[in-house]
């Protein structure tokens, strides 16, 4: 019989995952894997408020796929995809089309704007290497431009929507990126203002309240401006409108204030909560049990009922699963049930600076940010091994 073929769309956390542990595991010509990306190249989206403040060099956050799968196990096509068809078993991709028998998504989020007009238009994203170089550059050009006009205050004014985990990293190393850009361009630091904006009542929602405040005195200590309980009402090219009609004039709005699955899946008539699919118990489709869905495009329930957030660590283990859930299909195995096992999380706060929770004790300051490069150096350890982590580890 014909062998059957895996098409894996993204390779994020997930994707990337799914196909490394595929490469593993499955024998000479049990099947065929096709892995499809944009880009050649997997980041780590974990470290990118780095790059998008200017504190990381991009290259640091982004790995060559071909370092990371067996040619001879997976092919590796570079294109976007388009399109899925799932009653045809066919993915469209911008140049061609392919056919499967098993379908992996792992396409990853899409910011959610929440349906506040202008965010979509005039707020940057920290979503991708191209994002992050673009936000680098166009911050370090207020700079220059307010050289060139001073009057312009609003070029030195920064907002962040969004006090989740990437609007908190992110305020935390434009916070330290702000003194050496003054230094730079010679300009007056008390001229600087840096809002982070968040509608939900307290930062960092769901963490532990303790650590939350301690990470808020951090960031104030080093100027970050919050206002917590307030919603941005609408984005202009001149800045953003807040709940209070106050209206805050900022050349820079970059927004993190929530994520939904990727568009396809909607398009495509699968059921979504805000474009994620809520997956069975083995992280299927409930409509396609031959699509399985990994990542920020998948909703996954916790034993109370709600989802769990969608993170890095989440995804990983979804595609250790769906590797494992695909080879037993194949094989007409049972398939085993997806659980998340929580390993801790850690938000940091900028250099030297963050807040975490491992099982269930807490770390403050220097000790969790030594936690934080322990789990990036962990992550890059599974997919690429000691290789890996020694070219992109940051120490
Ligand atoms: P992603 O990693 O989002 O990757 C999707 C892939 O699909 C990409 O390679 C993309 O290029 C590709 N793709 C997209 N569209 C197409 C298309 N049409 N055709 C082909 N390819 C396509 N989580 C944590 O657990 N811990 C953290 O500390 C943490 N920190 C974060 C900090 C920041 C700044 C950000 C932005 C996120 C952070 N997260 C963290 C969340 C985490 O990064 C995401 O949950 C995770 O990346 C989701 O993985 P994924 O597998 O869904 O796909």
């Amino acid at each position: 019989s014909r062998i059957p073929r895996i098409v894996i769309l993204g390779a994020g956390y997930g994707g990337i995952v799914t196909a490394i542990r595929l490469q593993k595991v499955l024998n000479y010509n049990e099947a065929d894997v096709t892995l499809v990306n944009k880009h050649d190249y997997h980041y780590i989206t974990t470290d990118l408020h780095m790059p998008a403040a200017g504190t990381g060099d991009p290259e640091k956050a982004r790995v060559n796929i071909l370092k990371l799968i067996d040619e001879f196990k997976v092919d590796f096509v570079k294109s976007t995809a388009v399109q899925i068809r799932p009653h045809e078993k066919k993915v469209i991709l911008e140049d061609g089309t392919l056919s499967y028998d098993y379908l992996v998504v792992g396409l990853g989020g899409e910011p959610e704007t929440f349906g506040i007009p202008g965010l979509k238009e005039h707020a940057m994203n920290i979503r991708s290497i191209n994002s992050v170089r673009f936000i680098r550059e166009h911050i370090e050009y207020q700079f220059a431009k307010f050289k060139r006009e001073p009057d312009r205050k609003d070029y030195l004014t920064f907002v962040v929507g969004g006090a989740g985990f990437t609007g908190i990293e992110f305020v935390g190393e434009l916070a330290d990126r702000v003194p050496e850009l003054c230094k730079e361009f010679d300009v007056d630091p008390s001229l600087v203002k840096i809002y982070n904006i968040e509608a939900a009542p307290t930062a960092l929602p769901g963490f532990d309240p303790e650590l939350v405040e301690y990470g808020m005195k951090v960031l104030a200590d080093k100027g970050v401006i919050f206002k917590i309980g307030t919603a941005i009402k609408e984005c202009t090219p001149e800045g953003v409108l807040i709940a209070g009609d106050e209206f805050i004039k900022a050349a820079t709005v970059v927004w993190t204030g929530g994520i939904r699955g990727n568009h396809m899946l909607d398009d495509a008539g699968f059921e979504t909560m805000r474009g994620r699919v809520k997956v069975d118990a083995h992280l299927r489709s409930p409509q396609f049990e031959n699509i399985f869905i990994v990542g920020d495009c998948s909703i996954v329930m916790n034993p109370e009922g709600k989802p769990y957030p969608p993170t890095a660590q989440i995804a990983t283990q979804q595609g250790e699963c769906c590797a494992h859930n695909l080879v037993a299909a194949i094989r007409g195995n049972p398939l085993k049930e997806f659980t998340f096992v929580n390993r801790g999380v850690v938000a940091s706060l900028g250099r030297g600076e963050a807040i975490g929770v491992v099982g269930n004790r807490k770390f403050r300051g220097w000790i969790a940010s030594v936690l934080k490069k322990l789990v990036d150096i962990r992550y890059l350890y599974i997919i690429g091994g000691i290789p890996l982590v020694l070219r992109k580890g940051r120490f």
